[in-house]
């Protein structure tokens, strides 16, 4: 087996692993100015697509140009949420080099779509393929790849919940199926999360407070996972709360496939105690001027109805800014932890409500990878998807483990 590593490899961001020069593992992009995309021309027989965000499906659609119809195999979930950020893409950068396709390539991927279920094989580009739940968020795969020889497991981004509760929305991962060769995602690899239920309590406990105190709580979350797992956290703390952005459908999405989340009727209950914004006839403000909740994208603040939500409660120290994802360096969330000032629409302001960073990380921690990777030590590892690769290699390397940290470009035999 050869695997060729075209983006993600000691970088987050634009995951694409190539099988055998003929099947693809995640097409991802990379947001940011520019954006970036995996690296070689491709023209795949077929692609497996890990899970629906952005960094792993982001690019699909770029590869049915021309001639080019790979066929596109994936959960039922992942093949919606990428057809959600398809559509989103092509609306915020259509015509620009922020959108690697157009209109017609989005359509062509209905046409070459397969989906599965968790452990159903089936065959692609002439491997036998199998997918197992990565606990990571609803429709989320390992991929395990067998050529006849050797037996590969490319992790995507992963959870096992270890050794804690774990996420709401989704089970943590218990899959260890076998294999030869393991591409381990590692963005979490000199972390170590605090236990969930704890994580929970302090975000629950300072809302709870801000809202009795007579403020507002904007809770910038991202679309696709956290803002679901924050309407199932404000759910089981009788906090009261709103919606917005396009976390609303994406919620809709996974109670349409309650098989792929933890507890559907929870699902069900929290998105029936929400109440979904429209946005219209300056309702923002309004609810921006409530003794409520409001979980919103985007989690970074880079866009979204958070810009409208910001500059309405940023005066008051009364007010909450809850913010409960990673933020990326250069972000204005990220500038808002640092300095306490945000830019908002090129504006930049001062932000006088308190902000707070919580961590609902859908990832395994340092613990959780080392507890997954005990599993595989027999097994050549190629760490992958985090900005310290070559270190966990070397630590790994250091514990027994065959590890090591390819780079992007780089082709790798096996
Ligand atoms: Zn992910």
């Amino acid at each position: 087996m050869n695997v060729e590593f075209l983006g993600g490899a000691r970088e987050v961001g634009r995951s694409a692993v190539l099988i055998n020069d003929e099947l693809l593992l995640d097409y991802g992009m990379k947001s940011g100015t520019p954006p970036g995309y995996p690296v070689g021309s491709v023209g795949p027989e077929a692609v497996v697509v890990s899970h629906g965000h952005l960094d792993h499906v982001g690019a699909v659609p770029a590869l049915l140009s021309g001639d080019d119809r790979p066929t596109v195999h994936w959960t039922p979930p992942t093949r919606e949420l990428a057809m959600t950020l398809a559509r989103d893409t092509l609306k915020l950068h259509g015509g620009t080099y922020g959108c690697p396709f157009t209109e017609t390539e989005l359509r062509r991927l209905t046409q070459v779509s397969e989906t599965h279920d968790y452990g159903e094989s089936f065959t692609a580009a002439g491997h036998e393929i199998s997918l197992y739940d990565a606990g990571h968020i609803p429709g989320s795969a390992h991929v395990l790849v067998d050529d006849g020889e050797t037996r590969l497991c490319y992790t995507g981004d992963f959870h096992t919940g270890h050794p804690d509760r774990g996420q709401r929305l989704v089970t943590p991962s218990t899959a260890r199926p076998d294999a030869d060769v393991v591409i381990c995602e590692s963005t979490y690899s000199d972390t170590e999360h605090d236990p969930r239920e704890q994580v929970e309590e302090r975000f629950a406990e300072s809302v709870r407070r801000t809202l009795w105190n007579g403020g507002t709580v904007v809770v910038p979350a991202f679309a696709i996972g956290r803002t679901q797992e924050l309407l199932l956290v404000c759910e089981a703390h009788d906090v009261d709360y709103y919606v917005d952005g396009m976390g609303k459908e994406v919620t809709e999405m996974c109670r349409r496939h309650p098989s792929f989340v933890r507890d559907g009727d929870a699902l069900d209950r929290a998105a029936g105690h929400a109440r979904f914004v429209t946005g219209r006839d300056g309702q923002r403000e309004r609810i921006a001027a409530e003794n409520t909740a409001i979980v919103t994208t985007s989690g970074m603040l880079s866009g979204g109805p958070a810009m409208s939500y910001i500059p309405e409660i940023r005066a008051d120290p009364t007010n909450l800014i809850a913010m409960t994802g990673h933020q990326v360096a250069g972000t204005p969330g990220r500038e808002l932890l640092d300095t306490g000032r945000a830019e908002i629409d090129g504006r930049v302001m001062a932000v006088s409500a308190r902000v707070e960073a919580y961590d609902f990380s859908a990832h395994a921690d340092r613990r959780g990878l080392l507890a997954y990777l005990d599993s595989y030590r027999d097994a050549t590892v190629l760490c992958v998807h985090g900005d310290r690769c070559p270190a966990f290699a070397d630590e790994l390397q250091e514990e027994g483990f065959d590890a090591s940290a390819p780079e992007r470009g780089e082709r790798v035999e096996l």
